[in-house]
């Protein structure tokens, strides 16, 4: 690992902003996705079987026709031995895929189903342009599900596939309004 990113990740400074480490900014969230009004409130999951019309819980979203999941965009960083930069993200998917995740996820077997087609419900910092298109892929034990970029024109499949560059992390926090300053250097 490079010696400069391994110092930082056990860097006990801690961002101005929100009080975290580096290491814990390393894992960030969306609470919805983008298309989501912010008006509506995040239920417990349950609510997803209840209510009717548009409901949005902590790994599940449905807006009239739209259905969406809670997944993990990982990003692997360049030199970090592996440690990746996870962006708790949402995927659009279709009805069919999404009745037949809710179905898995009450038995705790959503691994069972496989890899589906589903497209980023979120914007994302150094990467321009439309959502790119993916491919969730289902994991044991309540894990949110993988989500791989295959949309290979999109800059999101070139930062998957190629790793982040340190100063790309940094842009990374720096758009979500992280204080680099008080991460990078003794106050
Ligand atoms: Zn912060």
């Amino acid at each position: 690992m490079d010696p400069h990113f391994a110092r930082l990740l056990s860097s006990q400074r801690i961002c101005k902003c929100c009080g975290a480490t580096f290491a814990q900014l390393l894992s960030l969230s969306c609470d919805r996705p983008d298309i989501c009004s912010e008006d509506l409130v995040v239920q417990d999951n349950s609510a997803i079987l209840t209510e009717r019309g548009d409901v949005l819980t902590e790994d599940f979203c449905r807006l009239g026709d739209l259905h969406f999941l809670r997944v993990v965009l990982g990003l692997p960083i360049q030199g970090a031995g592996g440690v990746e930069f996870i962006l708790g993200t949402w995927a659009s998917v279709a009805p069919e895929v999404f009745d037949e995740y809710l179905s898995l996820f009450d038995v705790r077997e959503t691994e069972a189903m496989g890899p589906k087609p589903a497209w980023l419900a979120n914007a994302l910092p150094l990467s321009d342009g439309a959502p790119p298109a993916g491919r969730i892929r289902p994991r044991a034990d309540g894990q949110y599900p993988d989500l791989d970029i295959v949309e290979t024109a999109h800059p999101l499949y070139e930062l998957q596939s190629r790793g982040l560059e340190f100063e790309e992390v940094l842009e990374m926090l720096y758009a979500y309004g992280h204080d680099l300053p008080s991460l990078l250097y003794d106050a």
